[in-house]
């Protein structure tokens, strides 16, 4: 978008789009909600198989080690041909915090079956208690010899149900201060006993997250991820991964791309008004394309952002709920239909977008929680 590619990038370039065109199955072009596995996951394994699957792995752990041009190129052309979002849980989480933090034989088990799209995992994280506040999680894990054993409760588990494993954060040492010392990074079988899932549906009508329960379930010692009450220092690794992916500037663009069809359908964009607005609403998503290439660019250079991840977090989030507003506008009095607007243009489905967009500045850490990091550890203002 706003840089040239080299000979050997526009190869790439018009390989990827090429085999999108010739690919990607038309019912999943252009979805504002995530397809469920059974629909998603035929999509994975066919990127998995041509290699694409995971271009910021590294080669020896069966990713594409891509350049970051090449990485950009490919996100280009996923929004360009309207690919439906893939589950991060374990391409962009789980998988690079083994990559960095894993035991050879954790990375020989869960690697290949990520790449495969055999397993799916799910992220456990919050609790009904614990959600901006993560270290006063409660749920526990008690060593005892060769296993823990884990009881409490997880929420708001995106694809908790349909997941195989799970990466928790656990309290290992209740007693410790700061609360963040007794917390330990575990991966959990979700086909274990002792664990019940219950799907929730969302806003939007989808059921993508669900609670998961844990009673006196038997964990390996060998899952612990990381020294046992070390687990703070690889959640929050994780987090900045998260809010990376999260801010991929893929979704802004096929954002843009509906607004267009549907001020072009409504004849709003005639209007110099709304050309103002959207003009500005595409430098923003400009801005994000060129912020998520340097966070990635210094993600691939020192394995993290930090509080940057933040910055991104905020803007890209925020820039979202900002285009689905301005697609409400472009669709003026058919923007109340639940069901995609059917145009000379195009079908656009306006309502999903914007109910399922709200969710982009609570998940990953809210708005708030993000300003507060911004405000402490990048502007280093007083608590
Ligand atoms: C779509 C979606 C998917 C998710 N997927 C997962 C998942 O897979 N795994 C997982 O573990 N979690 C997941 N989450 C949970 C998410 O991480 C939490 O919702 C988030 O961290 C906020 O926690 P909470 O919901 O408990 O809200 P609370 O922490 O109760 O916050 C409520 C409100 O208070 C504000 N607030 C709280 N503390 C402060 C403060 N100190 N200063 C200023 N404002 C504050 C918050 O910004 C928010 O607006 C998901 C959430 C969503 C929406």
């Amino acid at each position: 978008m706003f840089r040239h590619d080299s000979p050997d990038e526009a190869a790439f370039r018009a390989e990827v789009r090429t085999w999108l065109a010739a690919n990607l199955p038309a019912a999943l072009r252009g979805r504002t909600n995530r397809p469920p596995p059974a629909e998603l996951m035929p999509w994975y394994r066919m990127l998995s198989r041509k290699g694409w699957i995971a271009p910021h792995w590294p080669k020896q752990h069966g990713g594409m080690g891509a350049t970051l041009n090449q990485q950009i190129v490919m996100t280009e052309e996923l929004a360009q041909v309207g690919a439906p979002q893939l589950p991060a849980q374990g391409l962009n989480h789980i998988g690079p915090i083994l990559i960095e933090f894993g035991t050879a034989a954790q990375k020989a088990r869960h690697l290949p079956p990520i790449i495969e799209g055999s397993v799916i995992w799910a992220q456990g994280y919050s609790e009904p208690g614990a959600g901006s506040d993560l270290a006063s999680l409660a749920t526990r894990a008690t060593l005892e010899g060769d296993h823990f054993i884990v009881h409490g409760q997880k929420i708001w588990t995106t694809w908790g149900h349909h997941s195989d494993w799970m990466f928790a954060l656990v309290r290992t040492a209740p007693q410790a201060q700061p609360r963040q010392a007794g917390i330990s990074f575990l991966l959990l079988d979700l086909h274990s006993p002792g664990i019940t899932i219950r799907p929730i549906k969302t806003i939007a009508g989808d059921d993508e997250f669900s609670e998961v329960f844990f009673d006196n379930v038997m964990v390996p010692a060998e899952n612990l991820v990381g020294k046992l009450n070390d687990g703070w220092r690889i959640a929050n690794a994780l987090l900045g991964h998260e809010r990376l992916g999260t801010s991929n500037p893929q979704f802004a663009l096929m954002a843009l791309e509906r607004i267009k069809t549907m001020a072009r359908a409504s004849g709003v964009m005639a209007d110099p008004t709304f050309q103002d607005r959207l003009a500005a609403a595409s430098i923003n998503v400009i801005a994000l394309a060129a912020l998520f290439s340097h966070a990635v660019e210094l993600t691939n250079r020192q394995h993290g952002l930090g509080p940057d991840s933040s910055i991104i977090k905020i803007f890209g989030s925020e820039l979202l709920q900002a285009l689905d507003e301005l697609l409400i506008e472009a669709a003026g009095s058919h923007a109340a239909a639940e069901q995609p607007i059917a145009t000379d243009f195009g079908v656009v489905d306006v309502s999903t977008p914007f109910l399922q967009v709200r969710r982009a500045t609570i998940y990953g850490g809210s708005s708030e929680i993000q300003r507060n990091i911004v405000a402490r550890r990048v502007l280093n203002l007083p608590n």
